[in-house]
């Protein structure tokens, strides 16, 4: 049985001290209790310890959007996993969609930074998903496989058991067209076989696969009821504890 995680990625959308731990604030009483999902907040840098602070005692963990895969040196702008850790972050995305394409990072950057994370004994929800275009001549998979192998190179069983995989249609992310339940389906079970190939079924059963792309209180139920379908990543709706928490019930409803 896999654990289902909901991630909330804040993007650069939320970054004041004060209205972090607000937000924060809001949610803890919210979501006590719930136990059955695993929540990561991945908040901007700038408010990583403001958040660390009013998260510490709680079981909501502590993500960044991204980092490097050099502990330090003259790498200006970049942010080193040693730092990460130092403030007490547990999760990284990496290789999210918008990384990929307005900061150009590639499948072999990608897949540097996640074995460093893995080294690191940092926690990985590294994103994966197809462009529109892609999409509508028939390429996703093709996309998705690729994706796979490149992003995913050279990991062993174990670091790879412990990533969580994010299927993002690109075309769903912000633009508040969602993937049908049908569609994400799909493709989750495309990439857990795909898994099952690579590793073997154990494992593919035991990663997990969240979905992310406009996901909404209204639409988490339906996606986190199909059985490939292990939690979400979201973005738009994270920035409200009310809304986030909704998505955190639904997924937790999703197991009983
Ligand atoms: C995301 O940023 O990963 C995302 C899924 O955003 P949104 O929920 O706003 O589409």
């Amino acid at each position: 049985m896999r654990k289902p995680i909901v991630g909330g990625n804040w993007k650069m959308n939320r970054g004041t001290p004060n209205e972090t731990v607000e937000m924060l604030e809001s949610l803890i009483p919210q979501v006590e209790g719930i136990d059955s999902v695993d929540i990561v907040i991945a908040t901007p840098f700038t408010v990583l310890t403001s958040a660390y602070k009013v998260l510490k005692n709680t079981d909501i963990k502590l993500g960044a959007q991204n980092m490097y895969y050099k502990d330090k040196g003259a790498y200006t702008g970049e942010i080193s996993p040693q730092f990460l850790k130092e403030i007490g972050v547990e999760f990284v995305i990496l290789g999210h969609s918008e990384r990929r394409d307005i900061f150009k990072e590639s499948d072999a950057l990608i897949n540097k930074k996640l074995k460093k994370a893995l080294s690191m004994n940092l926690k990985t929800i590294v994103c994966i998903g197809e462009h529109l275009e892609e999409r509508e001549t028939g390429k996703a998979k093709d996309i998705i496989q690729y994706q796979i192998n490149e992003t995913f190179k050279d990991l062993s069983k174990e670091e790879m058991i412990k990533t969580v995989i994010a299927y993002e249609p690109i075309w769903a992310i912000g633009t508040g067209k969602t993937a049908t339940p049908e569609q994400a389906e799909e493709i989750h079970m495309f990439i857990r076989d795909l898994l099952s190939l690579k590793f073997d079924k154990e494992t593919a059963d035991s990663i997990r696969i969240q979905y992310g792309g406009s996901i909404k209180p209204d639409n988490a139920e339906d996606l986190f009821n199909k059985n490939n379908i292990d939690g979400g990543l979201v973005g738009g709706a994270s920035l409200q504890a009310n809304s986030f928490f909704q998505i955190i019930e639904a997924a937790d409803k999703s197991i009983r």
